[in-house]
């Protein structure tokens, strides 16, 4: 099944259609409108411009059923969206009452090849 044009919204972030579904647990997901084998969403219209989806990630997921159609979730492929996760500080500089012992190992190992 299909969502019929009418049924797509455009996404806030990117601009591309998407259609909103609602999950077994009541909450709103877009989920990109084309099918997708590897889509780990399970999609099926209930009603006219109402789509439910379930995940089918996770070991007790059954695989879907004759009436239901694969659908990557859109914040998978959203190209709008900003990097959820923030760019981590560099390194942080070690308290001064901490002493550095990889260094120190690896100076001995240096000096136990020359010896050799
Ligand atoms: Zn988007």
């Amino acid at each position: 099944m299909i969502p019929a044009p009418s049924e797509l919204r455009a996404c806030r972030d990117c601009g591309r259609s998407v259609l909103w579904t609602t999950t077994a647990a009541g909450k709103r997901l877009a989920v990109d409108p084309h099918p997708a084998e590897d889509g780990n969403q399970a999609c099926y219209r209930i009603a006219p411009r109402s789509w439910v989806s379930r995940s089918l990630d996770g070991a007790d997921a059954r695989p879907p059923a004759r009436w239901e159609e694969r659908y990557r979730p859109h914040v998978a492929t959203c190209t709008g969206r900003p990097a959820v996760q923030e760019a981590l500080p560099v390194v942080l500089p070690d308290p001064p009452n901490v002493i550095r012992i990889d260094p120190r190992r690896r100076g001995r190992a240096r000096r136990r090849k020359g010896r050799r």
